[in-house]
């Protein structure tokens, strides 16, 4: 009978034509092949991860290699290592759903179909089917960033999901960043560190929801900082998303926030009314949901920056309708938003003043410079931003807001916001920023 490591070591250089020299070196270089057992060429991995590994991508094909070189034989890969957590009496039958490593989690709902593109997030669903078409091609990484509710999980699991419906052989992985870091440290803890990097370092595509949840975590933004270079010199596609614009991650260490901006920034906006109301038709269409238009529009019209709290207040009115067994009025779903809509929602009275406070302070100003003479750019610029909140989110007039700011004229602060609103379509970072103030402003800080 051949020796089970000349057949092993045969079965190794018929595959070895077939995958990339990394692959080889990662998955197959280590295994050893140990003996023969009841028909069973039997090869001993490192542990429990490996196992897995080959079992899912290998075993169907190293019997065939096996039976086309004549032997009655079938793989069976093992190790020694114990499991180190919940060790179960049958290890390796099969992996559990939730810990699987291979198990990417997409929430299917989220998908390209059920996104309704506006202005607000043109340029970000673009560029996330762009990714989704040719993954680690022109768009790596793929930055999404906007506020709470805006869609940012949805594109990075459309993105997902398209990936693997056209690729299917692609390793993709989704992941928050609150659950890299918590794989990291249940990693660490069990000495299995090299798992970890096999599992993150050799994706196909990282998406990677919420990143700003890494900032003040040194160690792990170093551990990310490598997966991300690995990923990248290899080609493989990265898809970050965040509550802020790579610029503005506080504490977030340079060199990843440059890296952030090697690919293509996008940032997603609150959507403007008429999308507002397409994104709750589409929701009716998929929830099976009959509400009148006049309904969803008062809903959309009344909820303006987080679009699953606006879901969520149209489920819970057709929720009540179906449980009274009353018609909605806008009557009835007035009373009932107002039960549902936290504080935050609404909206409240935003004073000169309140504006005049967030300038000031984020540019380090005092009263008298912003409502004062004083025309050089460092005075006349905040002045201008701050006129142009005036503008879109008090109810005062362009004469009223004027005089506010030092006794300036209708035509001053018109030119104001024009040139605002320009470089906010032109400046995406800028536009953070003015978004950034905007809720300051609102919230009261
Ligand atoms: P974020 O991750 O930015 O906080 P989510 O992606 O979780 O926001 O979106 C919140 C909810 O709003 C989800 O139910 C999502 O499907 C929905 N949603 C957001 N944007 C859109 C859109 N453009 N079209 C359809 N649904 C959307
Ligand atoms: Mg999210």
């Amino acid at each position: 009978m051949e020796d089970f490591d000349v057949i092993w070591k045969k079965v190794v250089n018929t595959l070895r034509l077939e995958i990339t020299d990394d692959t080889y070196k990662l998955w197959l270089e280590p295994a050893q092949a140990t003996g023969i057992e009841d028909e069973k060429l039997l090869v001993k991995l490192p542990n429990i991860f490996f196992v897995r590994w080959l079992q899912e991508h290998y075993t169907e094909r190293v019997n065939n290699i096996l039976k086309e070189m004549g032997k009655e034989l079938e793989v069976s890969f093992y190790t020694d290592k114990k499991e180190p957590k919940a060790p179960s009496p049958e290890p390796f039958s099969k992996p559990i759903p939730e810990t699987s490593f291979l198990n990417s989690n997409f929430n299917s709902k989220y998908t390209f179909e059920n996104f309704v593109v506006g202005q607000s997030n043109h340029f970000a669903h673009a560029a996330s089917l762009a990714v989704a078409k040719n993954p680690g091609a022109a768009y790596n990484p793929l930055f999404l960033y906007g506020g709470v509710g805006l869609g940012k999980t949805h594109l990075l699991n459309a993105i997902g999901i398209e990936i693997k419906k056209k690729f299917p052989d692609l390793n993709v992985i989704y992941v928050t960043s609150e659950k890299f870091t918590n794989d990291l440290i249940e990693f660490l803890k069990n000495s299995r560190i090299s798992e970890f990097r096999i599992k993150y370092r050799t994706v196909d595509v990282l998406l990677i929801d919420d990143i700003q949840f890494i900032a003040n975590k040194e160690m792990i933004q170093e551990e990310f900082f490598h997966t991300f270079n690995t990923l990248y010199d290899r080609r493989k596609q990265i898809v970050v998303s965040s509550d802020s614009s790579p610029k503005d991650l506080g504490y977030l260490e340079e060199r990843l926030k440059s890296r952030f901006q090697w690919g293509v920034v996008a940032d997603i906006q609150p959507p403007d009314l008429e999308t507002r109301v397409a994104i709750l038709k589409k929701k009716c269409e998929a929830e099976k949901i009959n509400l009148p238009e006049e309904i969803l529009f008062f809903i959309a019209s009344n909820i303006k920056s987080n679009i699953r709290t606006m879901e969520g207040a149209m489920l819970s009115i057709t929720a009540y309708a179906s449980l009274t067994q009353t018609k909605i009025t806008t009557e009835i779903a007035k009373d009932f938003l107002k039960n549902i809509i936290s504080d935050e929602e609404i909206e409240r009275e935003v004073s000169l003043d309140d504006i005049e406070n967030i300038v000031c302070k984020h540019f380090n100003l005092t009263k008298a410079d912003l409502k004062g003479k004083k025309r050089t750019e460092s005075i006349a610029f905040p002045r201008q931003i701050a006129m142009y909140l005036g503008r879109v989110i008090t109810k005062h007039s362009t004469t009223e807001i004027g005089n506010f700011f030092g006794g300036r004229d209708h035509a001053t602060v018109m030119y104001a916001c024009n040139k605002i609103k320009n470089r906010i379509t032109k400046d995406p970072y800028f536009a953070a920023l003015v978004n950034k103030m905007i809720k300051q402003v609102k919230e009261g800080e």
